[in-house]
This record gives C-alpha cells, sequence and structure tokens, in this order.
C-alpha cells in the first residue's frame, strides 16, 4: 500500500487538524463537521493529482483554452456515521462522482475491550472498473476499512481503490497494509502511535461520530 501522510508537510491542515484535537474547540460540533469536510476537500485535491487525464479544449468568449481533465468514474463510499462530514468534503470536489454508503459499527459481545465490526446498511453502484475512493475518518483498528471492503467486493472489480482518513494509529495503518494490494493508496491527515483498550486512538480527537452528530445511547 502506498501511504500519503500529508501532516509531513505543514500547511493549513494543521489549523484544521488542531481544532478538531482540541478538546475545547471541537465541542462546537458545525464548527468540528466544517473541519473534516474541509479535510476531505483538502485529501481530494492531493489525491486528484494522481488520476488519470485527458486533454481537454475550452471555448472561451475570446477563443480556445487546452487543458487536461480527469477522466476516472468515481464511486464515493463512506462508513456510516462519523464518515458524513468527510464524504460531503470529497464530494465538493468530485461533482460527478456516485456514491455508495454503508453502516458499520463495533459490537460489544463479552466486554468494552472486544468487539466485532457489524455491516449492515448497504447501497452501492457498480464499481467495475471505476476509482473506488473509500473514507472512514478514524482508522483505529483498521477492521471497518477492510470489512467495509470486504462487503463492497459483490458489487464488482475498482481499477483503483483509495482509502482516506484523517487520523490513523499505526497498528490499524499496520492492518490494512497487509489486507489491501501494493497498489492501494491511502490519504491520511495524521498518523497518531496507538489506540487504547477501547480501541480509541491516542492522542486522536474522541469519539468522531459523537463530536460530530451528537452522543448515542449506544456504546
Ligand atoms: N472511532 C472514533 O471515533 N475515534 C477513535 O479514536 C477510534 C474510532
Amino acid at each position: 500500500m502506498q501511504i500519503h501522510n500529508l501532516s509531513e508537510t505543514p500547511s493549513i491542515l494543521n489549523t484544521f487538524m488542531s481544532e478538531l484535537r482540541d478538546k475545547n474547540v471541537q465541542k462546537d460540533s458545525m464548527r468540528f463537521r466544517r473541519n473534516i469536510e474541509r479535510i476531505g476537500e483538502i485529501i481530494g485535491y492531493e489525491l486528484s493529482k494522481s488520476l488519470d487525464f485527458k486533454k481537454h479544449t475550452i471555448e472561451t468568449p475570446l477563443g480556445t483554452s487546452e487543458t487536461v481533465l480527469h477522466k476516472n468514474d468515481i464511486v464515493l463510499c463512506s462508513i456510516l456515521r462519523a464518515g458524513v462530514p468527510l464524504h460531503n468534503g470529497l464530494l465538493n470536489y468530485f461533482d460527478a462522482a456516485e456514491n455508495a454508503f454503508i453502516s458499520a459499527y463495533r459490537q460489544h459481545k463479552h466486554n468494552p475491550e472486544s468487539f466485532d465490526i457489524v455491516v449492515e446498511y448497504l447501497a452501492c453502484p457498480s464499481l467495475d472498473g471505476k476509482t473506488l475512493i473509500l473514507a472512514d475518518p478514524m482508522l483505529a483498528t483498521g477492521q471497518s476499512m477492510v470489512a467495509t471492503f470486504e462487503a463492497l467486493k459483490p458489487f464488482g472489480t475498482p481499477k483503483a481503490i483509495h482509502l482516506v482518513s484523517v487520523i490513523g494509529a499505526q497498528p490499524g495503518i499496520d492492518y490494512i497494509t497487509k489486507a489491501f494490494d501494493a497498489d492501494v493508496q491511502l490519504w491520511i491527515a495524521a498518523v497518531d502511535d496507538h489506540l487504547n483498550d477501547k480501541g480509541y486512538i491516542i492522542p486522536g480527537l474522541g469519539d468522531a461520530g459523537d463530536l460530530a452528530f451528537g452522543n448515542k445511547l449506544q456504546q
């Protein structure tokens, strides 16, 4: 897997990341959602540089202008619910993308420290020959990303796969590196060291779904 860790080059992304992590600023859920969306836009821009391009001629009022435009048929797939603002950010740039949504949640069976990933809702177009962008803001254990990809397999074979995350933990990145082919690309805004015993990224930012959309009753 090819990893693009955008935090390696200091940029305006650091401002959005520090607001997401800051326990006082992140309480403003509208700002939290918008910062995730802005990170989706930045990652979308960076990722676009690796797409395939074809020549295009534009008729201006005064002449013609030559450019290249990307020619990929993009499918954006996000994991509900925390993926929604990241999905919106990517969709802001990939106007013509088709969209897939999937629900994946942690089901704690016996104790809070062990869980299975349960995939339930799934709506997906054909993936055959398309460029699949799979977005999950928090790449913790990596199990949701892999479970989602497994659930998408019956919908066709994409020609390229990009994984998009805001924060990842090294163990999760190691896990998905083993699960995905070498030509899959991961675009990520920060990589943290480890997970706590409940599977949260440390230092991370907390529960992205709760911060974006409010607390839930389920654990
Ligand atoms: N999901 C989150 O929202 N936060 C984490 O730290 C890990 C998974």
